[in-house]
């Protein structure tokens, strides 16, 4: 009977240990969703591409943040190329 008990004690421990670990992923997940949208907020205003220097509309999807300003892009390959190396397109 002891034996029992001991089980019992057991598996309740490891089912509460189970239930904080998914409560971590999900936070986690929702810092990371949240990240994500930060990121993919649509362009403000109109701006220029500053890898190609096209003119880059109200509203576009292709977007980054860089030392807090919102920079929109034409194309994927521009987005790309800025977030490999943004300094070298935003000069201070
Ligand atoms: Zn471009």
């Amino acid at each position: 009977m002891k034996n029992i008990l001991i089980i019992v004690a057991l598996l309740s421990t490891s089912s509460v240990f189970a239930q904080v670990e998914n409560h971590e992923h999900k936070k986690m997940e929702v810092s990371m969703k949240q990240k994500a949208a930060k990121q993919n907020e649509p362009l403000k205003a109109d701006g220029i591409d500053p890898v190609c220097r096209m003119k880059v509309a109200k509203g576009e999807k292709r977007t980054a943040v860089f030392q807090g300003m919102q920079y929109g892009f034409c194309s994927d390959y521009c987005k790309e190329k800025f977030e490999e190396k943004p300094g070298k397109y935003i000069k201070p």
